[in-house]
């Protein structure tokens, strides 16, 4: 799926360059982020700005072409937090360096993404020296 220099722009400008999942800057990233479709092609959905997220590599892969996760806590399959619809700070919040999921779309997606990985753990103590870490609140 091709996405033009001019939606990419759009998608990566209303992220604020931002993973929309995990909050990780691009800036500090040397792997160009994926515009990731948070309805996969394969689902029916539109290479349009409205089903369009900018999303890390590793969120990207991990997300793949997956609508639904399964919550931890209680073993449910639950709709993956979704960038256009939802809040990101109505399903998570952060706790140092740590995401938490406060919903069941977000905890369900904390895990699915491994959004607390130690390596992401690491990345956002040293984003937080550049002020790049936590993300502004929007
Ligand atoms: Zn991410």
């Amino acid at each position: 799926m091709t996405i033009s220099a001019s939606l990419r722009r759009q998608v990566v400008e209303r992220a604020d360059n931002r993973c929309e999942y995990c909050g990780l800057s691009q800036a500090g990233q040397e792997a160009l982020f994926h515009v990731d479709h948070i309805v996969p092609v394969a689902a029916g959905g539109q290479t349009t700005l409205d089903n369009l997220a900018l999303a890390c590599v590793s969120c990207s892969l991990r997300k793949g072409a997956r609508e639904e996760v399964v919550d931890p806590q209680t073993g449910k399959l639950v709709s993956l937090f979704h960038p256009r619809r939802d809040s990101w700070h109505s399903h998570f919040k952060w706790d140092g360096f740590r995401v938490v999921g406060l919903t069941p779309a977000g905890r369900a997606a904390v895990g699915a993404l491994q959004m607390n990985r130690p390596l992401v753990l690491a990345i956002r103590e040293e984003e937080s020296h550049r002020h790049r870490h936590p993300p502004p609140t929007s």
